[in-house]
Parts: structure tokens; C-alpha cells; sequence
């Protein structure tokens, strides 16, 4: 017998009242289970199937009894028999039977099946809307959150009504699809039925906002919360990072925790305002948050401790990204990682081919992520040999598929060491379509080694892809301007005059007690401009008598050389830097972000600079960082 039907058997026994036997309730369960032994696979639900059978009555104990059965259910074969059972008895017309089975086969781990859970649905002569709100709830979390959608329009078409739980589950769904419209339509019903001030459900209505592009309505929503808790601070913030505010999210973290809203971060809020510092190469309020986690006890998550790598490898701050590493419990993939790709970053090649190994040796299995971070230290550095080796393991023993990164990695490495036709070769071998980032990095790498031909190449195939952007004309102009082609550079910048195509100007940011300093090229809107030009000017003469030439390469212009190097040092990154001479005291470390690749000639101002003025200056471009010290930078010349 088994142990749903001995339970039964017991239950019945106890009931010296019942109606039915214990005989005939187990083989009434038996006879269900072996003429119906798989509704897992029955493909026809039917809403009334029980009409034409027998109903067996039951009693408020013996209900109990079965409640307590399906709570406590471990195996799918008494989960087939309670249905059986529910299916031949009056419980099929019991809301709370029907409920707690629904929420059974839809929400627990080992019983869950959409499928089924919606045939029994459709099963339930009389369903209520918390029947249907069950399975929306699963859908929303599913991989078919369409189908959530489909069920509550069923439900409002069956003039079930549906309450504020329906709708919060159903515009999770939406948010899972990005159904923007459905979205909107749920809203509009939330607003007939007056559900305005339901927080949760506005919470995710701004979600869905936020995930579709939709910045401005996410923010209005926002404003109509009345009771703003942390997650709907946390869904604002998410918005801001995904509409490339990071900025302005930062200073969310400081508002929503004042005297006016007094709400206080989560680990949630706290992961989102690592990843804001981690782009914004904000170090000072990285560590604030470091702090916060470590006060309120969050330090223990481990995906906490992963941001907290990522954030400080990504602020240049090696040393501190290496010792949350350390003194993490449980090292998983995602923390080697993090700590591989922010030594690939860093420039410390060797150190990240070295942790590849380290990880393998404590039996932590690499993943896609871990390969494209040792694939990227080795081509920071030059590291061919090994990056090639790592490359053919990758499939072969550990299974991991090279995907297009990889390949870019590959392509990077070869064209930064000149290999360009070898890397031209291997693009073309790629058993999947390269994609416009691996050509525009061939292309970077023909402006580094002045490939005229291939970086013409380079452009067709990205003007193929549609994908051309400013910034790939800009490294063509380049290539032109080294091969002192002027006419064609000429050629180029008329195009560009004619189709009004915009370069991204180049900026650099200092942040400074919190506040960021920004500057483009030959920037006069800096309050401080006087005496930041002031101090540049020093610099330059300073630097001239330790042996600094502009390297004129990088500029454009067709201009005589020594117009050339005036047009240079007034470029964004020169101007951060005379910044950071004049606001800091002498020796403290200058830290620059720039969204471009530097060019050469700031290279060695920044290079000469740290020896002359003996400060350390750390400047993140597009791709890297660039660690001067001393009169050296950490990349060796190689970038
Ligand atoms: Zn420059
Ligand atoms: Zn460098």
C-alpha cells in the first residue's frame, strides 16, 4: 500500500462517522491512478469533467486531512493520486482544496508544471480568481510569461473579476516579455478599478517602463507612489543605470535614505550602486558603499563580494579588489572571474593567466566569462603563446564553445602584436558571422600598425553590417592622417561634413569629494578654467625640460608641427589631469576616466608627468587602465 493511500486509510479510520470505507476510498484511489496513470500527459483539460460523474461526498475533517496530505506531498505519484482523488470527490468545488493543490504543481520545485497546473485550472468547475492568480504568479517567473497573460484575459473574459494580485502577477508577466502595450492595458484597468495606490503594483508597473526604454514614465510612475519602500527605490535606481544615469543614480542612494523619504538600501540597492561606481570609476563612494555593506551585514552575500571586486578593479584599486577576494568564504566562478578580468584590466597579464590556473587547481571550472578575462589579460599584454594554448583547451576540455568575445579577444591580441594578416585569417575562419565589435577592433589595430588597405577592409565590412559608427571614421581619419594620405583624409572629412556625422568628443572626469569634474577638449567651462590653463601651461614647459615632445600622430589636421602639438595639449585628459596637480596635495594619486581610447601623445604626457610632479595617475580609457608611475605606465607601451 502505499503511503498517501495508508494516511488515507488512517485518517478514514479515525472517522467512525464517514460515509465511505476505507476500502472503497483506497480502491476508488487505486481505480483513478490505473485507468488514469498519467495526467501529466492528459493534452485535454476539461472544465466540467467532473459533471458527469459521481461526486463523492466529503466532511470538513477528512478535508483537513487532505490539505495536510498535499502540504506535506514528497512524491509524484501521490500528487497523481490526490488529483485522482479530488477529481472523483465534492473537493473539486472546495476553493481552498483546489488552491493549495494549484499551488503545489505550479510553485513547488520538485511538482512544478505549468502544464499541468493549467489543465487543473481548467478543471475547476467554479474557479476563483486566486485559482487563476496562482498560475499567473508561475507563469510570471517562468520562461513563458505570454501565457500568464493569456490566463488573465481568460479571467477577466469569464467575468471572474481579479484583484490587485492579479494584476501586480500579470504586469510581472508583462515585464518578463517586455509587452510594453499589455503593460499599458493592465495599467488602464488598474485605473478604472482604482488600484492607484497599491505600491507593488506600481512598483512593477514602473519596471516595465524602465526595461522597455521608457525613462520618463517609469520616473512619473515613481512619483505617484505613495509609499515608496526599498524596492521601489531600487527599481528607480535600476532605471537610471539602464538609461546610462549612473550619475544621478549614485545620488539617489543619499536621497532616498534623507529625512524626507527615510528609506533605507538593501543589498539590492547597494549591488546596484557598485555597478553605478564600477562605470563611473567612482572610488570614493565605492567605498562608502563598502562600508555600508560591512555595517549592516551584508558582507557575508557572495554576489555582493563580486561586485565589490568588479567595482574595485574597475576604480584601478587592485589591492582592494584582492583582498575582499581573499577574504571571501566561498570562492564561485563568478569571483575568479571578476578577479581574473580586473587583473586583464589592470594590465597584470601574467597574474590573470596565473589565477586561471589557481582556480582550476581548487576545482572551480571555468566558464565563458573566466575565458573571455584571461583571453583579454593575454592580449593587454602580448601574451600569444598562452592566449593560443588557453584558446584550443577551451572546447576541448572544458566544453565551453568559443563564442564571438572570444574570437574579438583572439582578434585583439593578434592585431596589438601585428599580426594582422594572421588575425584577418582567423576572423574569416570563424564558424559564426563576426559581428561589428571584432571588425572595429581589427580596424583599431590597422590604425596602431598603419594598415591603410586592411582598415579599408575593416570599414567595408562594418558599412556591410550597417554598423559604422563616428568613432570608426575617426580611426580611418587617423590611419589617413599617419600615412600623411591627406587627400584622402580630406575625401573622408568631406563626407562626414555632407552626411552631418558627429564624433563622440572626447571627455575625461575627476571626481573629486564626491563631485565630478568633467572636461572636453580645450574645455573653458570649468569654474576653476584660469588657473587650470594656468597650470597646464607650467606643466608643459616643466615636462619639455625633462625631454617631453608632442607626438603629433594623433592629430588630424593637416597642420604645420608645432600647431599641431598646440592644438594637442588642450585635450580632455591633459586638462583632468592639470586639474588634479592643482586641486590635490602633492603626491596624492590622480584618477582619470576617459570614454575614448587615449592617444598616444597624453600617453606620454601622463607617463613623463608621474615622474616629474612624482604622482601616480591612473587613467581608465575606453579599453584599459594605464597605471603611471614613476615615469612608467603599467601597460609597458603596449595598448
Ligand atoms: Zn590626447
Ligand atoms: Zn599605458
Amino acid at each position: 500500500m502505499t503511503a498517501i493511500s495508508h494516511s488515507l486509510r488512517s485518517s478514514c479510520g479515525r472517522l467512525k462517522d464517514h460515509n465511505i470505507s476505507c476500502t472503497r476510498l483506497t480502491s476508488t484511489l487505486s481505480s483513478l491512478v490505473t485507468t488514469n496513470p498519467k495526467p501529466f500527459n492528459s493534452p485535454k483539460p476539461h472544465h466540467h469533467q467532473n459533471q458527469t460523474k459521481p461526486i463523492i461526498p466529503y466532511t470538513q475533517t477528512l478535508k483537513d486531512s487532505l490539505l495536510s496530505l498535499i502540504k506535506s506531498c514528497t512524491h509524484k505519484s501521490h500528487l497523481l493520486q490526490i488529483h485522482a482523488h479530488i477529481l472523483q470527490t465534492s473537493l473539486i468545488l472546495d476553493s481552498s482544496i483546489c488552491f493549495h493543490f494549484l499551488s503545489l504543481v505550479s510553485l513547488s520545485p520538485p511538482f512544478q508544471n505549468l502544464t499541468y497546473s493549467r489543465q487543473f485550472l481548467f478543471q475547476i468547475p467554479k474557479p476563483k480568481a486566486i485559482h487563476y492568480n496562482t498560475v499567473i504568479r508561475a507563469y510570471s517567473i517562468s520562461d513563458s510569461p505570454q501565457e500568464g497573460i493569456h490566463l488573465y484575459l481568460d479571467l477577466r473574459r469569464r467575468g471572474l473579476g481579479g484583484n490587485a494580485f492579479s494584476s501586480s502577477f500579470v504586469m510581472r508577466c508583462c515585464v518578463r516579455a517586455k509587452y510594453l502595450l499589455g503593460g499599458i492595458q493592465v495599467q488602464a484597468r488598474i485605473v478604472r478599478d482604482g488600484q492607484q495606490s497599491d505600491s507593488r503594483l506600481l512598483t512593477t508597473l514602473m519596471d516595465l517602463y524602465s526595461i522597455c526604454g521608457e525613462f520618463d514614465d517609469a520616473c512619473k510612475v515613481f512619483d505617484e507612489i505613495l509609499h515608496r519602500d526599498t524596492v521601489a527605490w531600487n527599481v528607480l535606481i535600476s532605471c537610471f543605470l539602464h538609461n546610462s544615469r549612473s550619475r544621478d543614480a549614485l545620488g539617489l542612494f543619499d536621497i532616498m535614505r534623507s529625512e524626507s523619504y527615510r528609506c533605507e538600501p538593501d543589498d539590492v540597492t547597494c549591488l546596484l550602486m557598485l555597478q553605478a561606481c564600477a562605470s563611473l570609476n567612482a572610488l570614493e563612494f565605492g567605498e562608502r558603499v563598502h562600508r555600508y555593506i560591512e555595517e549592516h551585514g551584508y558582507i557575508g552575500a557572495s554576489n555582493l563580494c563580486n561586485a565589490l571586486i568588479t567595482m574595485y578593479s574597475r576604480c584601478g584599486c587592485l589591492d582592494q579588489a584582492y583582498e575582499v577576494f581573499k577574504g571571501m568564504r566561498g570562492r564561485n566562478v563568478v569571483s575568479w572571474s571578476a578577479i581574473i578580468s580586473g587583473l586583464a584590466v589592470n594590465g597584470h597579464g601574467r597574474d590573470a593567466v596565473e589565477a586561471f590556473c589557481e582556480m582550476q587547481r581548487m576545482g572551480v571550472l571555468p566558464d565563458e566569462q573566466t575565458f573571455t578575462g584571461v583571453l583579454s589579460a593575454c592580449s593587454h599584454c602580448g601574451l600569444v603563446d598562452e592566449a593560443m594554448d588557453i584558446f584550443d583547451c577551451m572546447s576541448k576540455e572544458f566544453g565551453v564553445v568559443p563564442n564571438v568575445h572570444h574570437y574579438g579577444c583572439l582578434v585583439d591580441l593578434l592585431g596589438r602584436a601585428g599580426r594582422l594578416d594572421q588575425a584577418y585569417q582567423l576572423i574569416m575562419s570563424m564558424d559564426m558571422k563576426p559581428d561589428s565589435k571584432i571588425w572595429r577592433t581589427l580596424l583599431g589595430a590597422c590604425k596602431i600598425h598603419n594598415y591603410e588597405t586592411l582598415g579599408e577592409r575593416a570599414v567595408d565590412h562594418l558599412i556591410e553590417l550597417k554598423a559604422l559608427e563616428a568613432g570608426d571614421y575617426v580611426l580611418l581619419m587617423n590611419i589617413y592622417s599617419s600615412a600623411e594620405n591627406w587627400e584622402k583624409l580630406a575625401e573622408l572629412r568631406k563626407f562626414m561634413k555632407e552626411k552631418a556625422i558627429q564624433t563622440t568628443p572626447g571627455c575625461s572626469t575627476v571626481i573629486l569629494h564626491g563631485t565630478v569634474h568633467e572636461f572636453l577638449v580645450d574645455d573653458v567651462s570649468h569654474p576653476r578654467k584660469d588657473e587650470i590653463y594656468r597650470m597646464l601651461d607650467e606643466i608643459n614647459s616643466q615636462l619639455k625640460i625633462a625631454g617631453y615632445v608632442a607626438d603629433v600622430s594623433s592629430e588630424l589636421h593637416k597642420l604645420g608641427t608645432e600647431e599641431k602639438g598646440y592644438a594637442l595639449s588642450y585635450h580632455s585628459e591633459k586638462l583632468a589631469i592639470a586639474f588634479g596637480v592643482l586641486a590635490t596635495p602633492p603626491g596624492t594619486t590622480i584618477r582619470v576616466a576617459k570614454n575614448l581610447r587615449t592617444c598616444v601623445d597624453c600617453h606620454n604626457f601622463a607617463r613623463i608627468l608621474s615622474g616629474v610632479y612624482n604622482r601616480t595617475v591612473i587613467v581608465r580609457d575606453r579599453s584599459r587602465f594605464h597605471h603611471f608611475r614613476d615615469g612608467h605606465c603599467s601597460c609597458h607601451g603596449y595598448w
